[in-house]
C-alpha cells in the first residue's frame, strides 16, 4: 500500500530532474595528477587527525585511498559504527549527505566534512519532513521506521532507523511484538520487507533513481547469455527483479555472496561503484552490470549515483585543505535523531552476537 498523494510525487520528480541537472562526474584526473592529489591528500589527512569514511559506490580511488590511510570502505551502517567509534579529529565522509549528516549526530564532537554537500539521494529528496509528519500523524498506531537514507528531520521523527543490512531483522522483531509498521522512504525495499517477513506495513512511495532503473526484461535476456551466472540484487530494485534474483542484500552482503558462492560469474543489480570491491575481493570471478533502461537512456540509466559521482580526489582535497563543506545539524533534531539511530547501532550489535552464539 502506497500513500504518497501523485502532486506530491510529480513535484518530487522536478526535484529529482532539477538536482540531476547539477549533478555529475567531475572530469577525471591524469595519472600524474591523481597520484599529486593522492599524497596531498594524505598529509592533510596526518594534519588534521583525520579519517576517510567512503561508501562501496564512490570512486574506486576513494575506496582505495580511505583503506591505505586508516580509513574505512562500507555500507552505510557500517561507516556510521567505524565514524562512532574510531577516535579521529576530524571525518571526511566519501558519499551523500545523510551520511553525513548520520556521522555528525552520532559523533557530535568531531568535524565531519564531506567533498561535497551538494551530493544527496533521490530518497531523501522524496520524504520531506513537513509531509512525513503528517503521514505520521494520520497513523498514530503505528511504529515509524525509517530507511537511513532520509534526512536528520525524517529521523528525528522516527521510532527506528533501518538499513538494508537490518531492515528484515528489525521487522520481523517488531512484527512478533504485534506492531505494525509505518515505513519510509524507499517502496521497493518496505515492500521487500513486506513480503518477506510478512509485517503489517504502510508504505511512503519513493524509490531510488538507480535501483529503479533495473529491468526484469532485459534481466531474462543476459541470463540467457550467461547461463552460469548468479543474479545478486539490492532490495531497493523493483520486484520483478528481486524474484529473477539468486540472492537479495545490501551491498556488504552483496559482497559476500559473491564471495561464497559457486559461481564464477555475476549479474549485479546495484550502484557499479560496488565493482571495485567485487573485483578486489574475487579478481578471477566475472561481474555484469545488470540492464538498466538502454545505453541511449539517461544517466538515470546507467547504473551509478549521479550525487555519489560527485565524490572526487580534487573535491576530497579543497574540502580537507581549507576545510570547507562541514556538516552541521541542529542541535535538538541531532537529540531526537539520536535515539533511533543508537537503537539501530545496538539492534545490530545485538544480532552479531546472537549469529556468533548460534555459529
Ligand atoms: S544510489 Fe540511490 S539510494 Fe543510494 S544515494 Fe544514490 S539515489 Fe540514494
Amino acid at each position: 500500500m502506497t500513500n504518497t498523494p501523485s502532486s506530491q510525487l510529480a513535484s518530487d520528480q522536478m526535484i529529482v530532474r532539477r538536482y540531476l541537472a547539477r549533478a555529475g562526474a567531475p572530469p577525471a584526473l591524469s595519472p600524474a595528477e591523481a597520484e599529486d592529489c593522492k599524497s596531498e591528500i594524505l598529509s592533510l589527512l596526518r594534519k588534521r587527525n583525520a579519517l576517510l569514511v567512503a561508501h562501496y559506490y564512490t570512486d574506486g580511488a576513494l575506496q582505495e585511498l580511505a583503506e591505505e590511510t586508516g580509513g574505512f570502505v562500507g555500507d552505510s551502517l557500517e561507516m556510521a559504527r567505524f565514524g562512532h567509534d574510531c577516535d579521529a579529529e576530524m571525518l571526511i565522509v566519501a558519499g551523500v549527505r545523510f551520511m553525513g549528516e548520520t556521522a555528525k549526530i552520532l559523533s557530535p564532537k568531531k568535524t565531519v566534512l564531506m567533498p561535497t554537500l551538494d551530493a544527496t539521494c533521490s530518497l531523501d529528496i522524496a520524504c520531506p519532513i513537513e509531509d512525513f509528519a503528517q503521514f505520521c500523524d494520520a497513523h498514530p498506531d503505528r511504529e515509524v521506521v525509517v530507511y537511513a537514507n532520509t534526512s536528520a528531520a525524517v529521523k528525528a521523527r522516527a521510532d527506528w532507523v533501518v538499513t538494508s543490512s537490518i531492515a528484515l531483522e528489525v521487522a520481523e522483531y517488531l512484527s512478533e511484538q504485534g506492531k505494525q509498521i509505518l515505513w519510509a522512504p524507499d517502496k521497493h525495499l518496505g515492500s521487500y520487507v513486506q513480503r518477506t517477513t510478512g509485517a503489517d506495513v504502510l508504505l511512503w512511495d519513493a524509490a531510488c533513481i538507480v535501483h529503479e532503473e533495473f529491468k526484469s526484461r532485459g534481466l531474462e535476456d543476459m541470463r540467457r547469455l550467461h547461463p552460469n551466472a548468479a543474479i545478486l540484487a539490492h532490495p531497493e530494485s523493483p520486484q520483478a527483479v528481486l524474484e529473477m534474483s539468486d540472492f537479495v542484500g545490501s551491498t556488504t552482503q552483496i559482497i559476500s555472496a559473491s564471495q561464497r558462492l559457486p559461481n564464477d560469474a555475476f549479474i549485479v543489480a546495484t550502484d557499479r561503484g560496488i565493482f571495485h570491491k567485487l573485483q578486489q575481493a574475487s579478481p578471477h570471478k566475472k561481474f555484469i552490470v545488470a540492464p538498466t533502461a538502454g545505453e541511449d537512456a539517461t544517466c538515470r540509466s546507467c547504473a551509478h549515483c549521479p550525487w555519489m559521482a560527485m565524490n572526487s580526489l580534487e573535491s576530497l582535497r579543497t574540502s580537507l585543505s581549507n576545510p570547507v563543506n562541514a556538516i552541521e545539524v541542529n542541535s535538538e533534531v541531532a537529540r531526537d535523531a539520536m535515539k533511533p539511530l543508537t537503537r539501530m547501532l545496538e539492534f545490530a550489535k545485538e544480532q552479531r552476537l546472537t549469529v556468533r552464539g548460534k555459529a
